[in-house]
């Protein structure tokens, strides 16, 4: 079962409690305010998750976070799995 948009696990993320943050599926915008481009890319596009997308993986999803030092490969990786079990 998918968790997010873009293939964080949010329910095993453990300052999900310490945020208050409802997770990716449950929240309009993003616990930090503004808004998440990726959520809304994949919503606008009526997909469950990034990996079921034609574009996956596309330049956004590839980069985000990287400048801030987070590394893409996890979430790509959950993505391409969350599509497989969809098959
Ligand atoms: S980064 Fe965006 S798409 Fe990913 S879990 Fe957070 S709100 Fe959802
Ligand atoms: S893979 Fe990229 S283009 Fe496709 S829904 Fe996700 S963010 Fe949007």
């Amino acid at each position: 079962m998918f968790e997010s948009r873009c293939g964080v696990c949010c329910n095993s993320c453990d300052r999900k409690e310490q945020v208050n943050c409802k997770g990716c599926l449950e929240m309009k915008l993003p616990f930090w305010g503004g808004e998440c481009k990726v959520k809304a890319c994949c919503e606008e596009k009526t997909l469950d998750h990034c990996g079921v997308c034609p574009e996956f993986p596309c330049e956004m999803l590839s980069t985000m976070g990287v400048d801030q030092g987070f590394d893409p490969e996890p979430k790509l990786r959950q993505c391409r799995i969350w599509s497989e079990e969809n098959r």
